[in-house]
């Protein structure tokens, strides 16, 4: 299926996956509509986008956690920008890797309120649209640790769980409507992602990928635009992507280390 002109809204679009997915949908001539809360790193990609192949670029401030934010900035939307082909609901992150009954609850409360209520907000705002229009496909950000949680990061996990049960669940209530439903389900890939986990602490950032070539925020994106520019009757469920040295959430092979473990 050709992305030529189409209407691409991708959440989290200022940094990591989601700025790479802006590159990859830029590339194919589809339309963008970025947002994310840092304005200044969104303009940058939105410039970017557009030497990459972009048809056109409208970029907005949007932070998924205030629902009623999120549903004018939809309604507000330009008429030439509101009938949205493909949503990418990717804004996420995780805090803290710390054993739950010593976790900090603001750390819970900033997880589930992006990545589950946030995806939800953004979902409401825009699937009816495409219902009533006959078309369209949400990509939902999930991960491998929605499949299985790791210790310290019980949270998070449950966030990503939840994204796979709002994924299939989606996917079942815009049955008998031409709409697809993809969640996209990545291991460890090198972003700002552990960055933020550790609040800005750079060396224990770096450790997360010692002795391991990571998924590197290109190939994630290669996988969205595989899953949306499949044929229109064929819609993909769920892709599951590791680096070769992943087994899943638990299990990796470090080369320095020689080992293979949970060096999470
Ligand atoms: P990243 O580089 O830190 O990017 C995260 C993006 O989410 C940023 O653009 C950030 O933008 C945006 N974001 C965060 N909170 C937001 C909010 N309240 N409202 C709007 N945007 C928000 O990390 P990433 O790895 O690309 O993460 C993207 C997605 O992939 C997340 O859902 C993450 O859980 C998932 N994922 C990552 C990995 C990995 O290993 N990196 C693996 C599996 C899944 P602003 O800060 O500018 O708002």
């Amino acid at each position: 299926m050709s992305l030529k002109a189409k209407i691409v809204f991708i959440t989290g679009a200022s940094s990591g996956i989601g700025e790479a997915t802006a590159y990859a949908f830029a590339s194919e001539g589809a339309r963008l509509l970025l947002a994310a809360r840092r304005q200044d790193k969104l303009s940058a990609v939105a410039s970017k986008a557009l030497e990459a192949g972009a048809q056109a670029v409208h970029a907005f401030e949007l932070d998924v956690q205030k629902q009623p934010a999120v549903a004018a900035a939809i309604a507000a939307l330009p008429a030439e920008w509101s009938a949205i082909d493909v949503l990418i609901n990717n804004a996420g992150l995780s805090r803290g890797l710390d054993k739950l009954y010593q976790g900090h609850i603001e750390d819970w409360d900033e997880m589930i309120d992006t990545n589950v209520k946030g995806l939800l907000y953004v979902t409401r705002a825009v699937v009816p649209g495409m219902v009533e229009r006959g078309s369209g496909h949400v990509v939902n950000m999930g991960s491998t640790a929605g499949e299985l949680t790791y210790p310290n990061g019980a949270v998070y996990c449950a966030t990503k769980a939840a994204e796979k049960a709002i994924n299939d669940g989606l996917r079942q209530d815009v049955l008998g409507t031409p709409v697809r439903v993809t969640s996209i389900d990545p291991g460890m890939v090198e972003t700002d992602f552990s960055k933020v986990r550790f609040r800005g602490d750079e060396t224990r950032a770096a450790k997360v990928y010692q002795g391991i070539t990571p998924l590197s925020p290109v190939d994630v994106a290669d996988a969205i635009v595989w899953a949306v520019s499949r044929p229109a009757h064929v819609n993909i469920a769920h892709v599951l992507m590791t680096p070769v040295g992943q087994a899943n959430s638990l299990l990796f092979h470090r080369e320095q280390a020689g080992t293979t473990g949970n060096t999470r």
